[in-house]
């Protein structure tokens, strides 16, 4: 008899600083309309184009901490050291029920407690094709201040070694291939 292989509906995509985890979703929100990205809440301000609602839910301390209390988030956490970021579960149970698929782009340390909260999930790691690449990356993308850059380095470095934690590992060389190997880990429909 044929074995029935039943992909997890809900992924979890973390990765070190500056991967591009951000440019492998683009990616995958433009060619996969069918996949749901959750939207996440976080305390930092929104950058230029960014909208409320779309990007994030854009809250106050106050609010994010009583979402914290109430048990709304499915995970939070205080992402390099300074904003705190936070997935909304009933948002993402709601698209779960749907039978939707689901995706969660994440930090590390989010990814951990959806493990614990969702051991079902699949955790899948973005990583660099070596470490001299990512630093290229961030340096490169010129975003942050060189103490910055520095203080993401030794985060990344820390982060690396998370990647026997996950379930897959995805190198992104070249994005497109990146992000078509997610898609094929989440079982979507080409
Ligand atoms: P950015 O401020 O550049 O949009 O995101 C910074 C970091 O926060 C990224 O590593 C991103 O994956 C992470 N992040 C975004 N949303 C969430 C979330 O809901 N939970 C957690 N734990 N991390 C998040």
């Amino acid at each position: 008899m044929a074995e029935t292989h039943q992909i997890p509906k809900l992924t979890v995509l973390a990765g070190p600083t500056a991967v591009g985890k951000g440019t492998v979703s683009t990616y995958i929100r433009e060619n996969y309309p069918d996949v749901w990205f959750s939207v996440s809440a976080t305390t930092r301000d929104p950058r230029p184009g960014e909208e409320d609602g779309i990007h994030y839910y854009f809250v106050s301390d106050e609010e994010f901490d009583s979402m914290v209390e109430n048990r709304q988030m499915l995970e939070w956490a205080t992402v390099h050291n300074s904003y705190k970021y936070g997935t909304i579960r009933s948002m993402v149970e709601r698209q779960l029920k749907a039978g939707k698929n689901v995706l969660l782009e994440i930090d590390l340390q989010g990814a951990r407690q959806v493990r614990n909260a969702m051991p079902e999930a699949q955790l899948i790691f973005l990583a660099p094709p070596s470490w001299d690449e990512l630093v290229s990356r961030l340096i490169g993308r010129g975003t942050e201040s060189a103490r910055e850059q520095q203080m993401r380095l030794e985060t990344a470095k820390v982060e690396l070694d998370a990647e026997p934690e996950f379930d897959h590992t995805v190198i992104n060389d070249s994005v497109p291939e990146a992000a078509e190997a997610i898609i094929e880990l989440m079982g979507v429909e080409r």
